[in-house]
């Protein structure tokens, strides 16, 4: 069977509330469409080209674990931001979401330097914590999860697309009633539970995960 790779950034430290079973998914389904996949673990000092898999997963992180992610994750700046412009499957979710934007001011008043490779930033708000349940819609259908976060997440640019229109529960914020990010191939969301129990997300992701092992992985052999 050919082999997807699948990079989990910072897998050790980035796991809040079963966002690994986001990646046991996407390896469950490729299994079913006769795919064999590996997970690596990326994390601390590690060395990453993300053009070496076939799909990136950033999980979700306590503001303590971002702030140490945050410290060694500058490195793969340049190769993250190429990936998604070149149009690549990743799916980052909540703390991960939010280390595609500039920033992340915590509870804490310190401020997350973050990728910096789209336009949005996320900022504690102390008069709500977003939690419960959440349920939206998407390109793909609906969609039924589970948020947790004190960040409050703003878009930058009126071009930058949301994943989903909120139907109950917050997503990004308590005022846009949107939820998490598209952008080419990538989504960035704050849906635990995690997100691709939603097997209507996880189709599709799987499907554009093939299409990108064959168009790039498969031609380069
Ligand atoms: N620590 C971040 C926040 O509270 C992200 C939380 C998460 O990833 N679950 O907003």
């Amino acid at each position: 069977m050919p082999t997807i790779k699948i990079a989990y950034l910072y897998e050790d430290l980035m796991n809040t509330y079963g966002d690994a079973g986001d990646v046991k998914i996407i390896c469950y389904f490729l299994k079913q469409r006769g795919f064999d996949s590996q997970v690596v673990n990326v994390s601390l000092e590690a060395e990453f080209n993300a053009f070496d898999y076939d799909f990136i997963f950033f999980g979700g992180g306590q503001d303590l674990e971002q702030t140490v992610v945050a410290q060694d994750v500058q490195r793969h700046r340049q190769t993250i931001a190429d990936y998604i412009e070149a149009n690549r499957p990743m799916l980052c979710i909540c703390g991960g979401y939010q280390f595609l934007g500039s920033y992340y001011k915590t509870s804490g008043g310190q401020t997350i330097q973050c990728l910096d490779i789209l336009p949005l930033h996320t900022i504690f708000n102390p008069q709500k914590r977003m939690i419960g349940d959440t349920h939206y819609t998407t390109q793909y259908g609906e969609v039924r999860a589970f948020e947790n976060h004190s960040g409050q997440t703003f878009f930058d640019s009126a071009q930058l697309q949301p994943f989903g229109q909120m139907i109950s529960g917050y997503g990004n914020n308590p005022h846009d009633g949107v939820e998490g990010l598209q952008y080419k191939q990538t989504i960035g969301s704050y849906s635990h539970g995690p997100l691709l129990k939603n097997v209507n997300v996880a189709q599709a992701l799987v499907d554009q995960i093939i299409n990108n092992f064959q168009t790039h992985r498969l031609a380069q052999k």
